[in-house]
């Protein structure tokens, strides 16, 4: 674990860690349930307690595999679980979260997020999610997926200035939010969570990461993970099946990139000077 725990603040005024663990693809295959199960508990051990998942995830599958990696540990983690737009009405929210529920094996879902925008008005899954809050289902609910237009419009909602994040595609591969889409939660107080922060094992091959990887020791996936987690209000949240990158992923949280280091980041992976569509995987 990092002798400087670093975190971020969600507009609750609680504390995460800037670093997460994701379970896309996990729960898909019975012969590799074992490895996933132990991946997240040494990301527990490691202090990486944040888990990102979601209903759809395998079909509901990644849950379970949560809910197998969380027994006797639930009071130490901070879950995340999302909601499918297609399940985003009154009804539908209040049933995909108590079946969410029952596949994580709990008795609430710290961070509850709509997947993507959809059909359903806005406002009636924003009262979805404080129906839910009230109930004490979910503590707090936030989006994925939202540019800033639908940022606005949700932060104009009665209770939707309640949102806790926005999880989104975002990494040194993917930088269109930083031009107005991270500046404008920045200003807010409204953490991004950047999923696919290796640009799902891409960025771990990329060449281009080189120089700045041996002047840190460190491996191309370490930098990408580092430079994700130093944007101020940005919380990483890469997935890793096998039990060396947990390792390497929380070691990430030790390096400390330097002023050389983000000018020659910036070189191989220039900023945006336009704004462009918020990209989905
Ligand atoms: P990712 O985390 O960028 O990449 C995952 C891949 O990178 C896996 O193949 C993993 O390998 C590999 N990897 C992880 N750490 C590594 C390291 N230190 N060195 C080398 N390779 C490493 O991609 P992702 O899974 O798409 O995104 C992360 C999480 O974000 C997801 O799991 C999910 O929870 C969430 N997500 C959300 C949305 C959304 O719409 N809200 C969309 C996509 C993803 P191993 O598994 O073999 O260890």
């Amino acid at each position: 674990m990092s002798s400087e725990i670093r975190t971020t603040t969600l507009p609750s005024g609680e504390a995460v860690l800037v670093l997460g663990q994701g379970t896309w693809k996990t729960g898909e295959d019975r012969g590799r349930r074992a490895d996933e199960v132990a991946a997240l508990r040494l990301g527990l051990d490691l202090g990486i307690t944040l888990i990102d998942t979601a209903e759809m995830y395998a079909g509901g599958g990644a849950e379970e595999v949560v809910a197998e990696a969380i027994t006797g540990r639930r009071d130490e983690t901070f879950l995340v679980s999302k909601v499918l737009p297609t399940n985003a009405s009154q009804a539908g929210v209040k049933r995909a979260c108590e079946n969410s529920l029952k596949r994580l094996a709990t008795d609430r879902i710290d961070l509850y997020l709509l997947h993507w925008p959809g059909t359903v008005p806005l406002a009636e899954t924003v009262e979805a999610f404080e129906a839910l809050k009230n109930a004490g289902k979910i503590r707090h609910w936030g989006v994925s997926n939202f540019d800033t237009d639908e940022m606005e419009e949700l932060v104009g909602l009665p209770s939707g200035g309640n949102v806790q994040t926005n999880q989104i595609l975002y990494n040194l591969s993917r930088r269109g939010p930083e031009f107005d889409l991270a500046p404008w939660s920045l200003k807010r107080g409204i953490p991004l969570m950047a999923y696919s922060p290796v640009e799902q094992g891409a960025l771990a091959r990329n060449a281009r990461l080189d120089a700045v990887a041996a002047r840190h020791n460190a491996t191309s996936a370490q930098i990408a993970l580092a430079w994700v987690m130093a944007q101020p209000g940005v919380i990483a949240i890469p997935k890793a099946s096998r039990q060396e990158h947990v390792r390497q992923n929380a070691a990430a949280l030790d390096i400390a990139l330097t002023a050389e280091d983000f000018a020659d980041l910036d070189r191989a992976f220039p900023p945006p000077t336009r704004k462009r569509g918020l990209e989905m995987i």
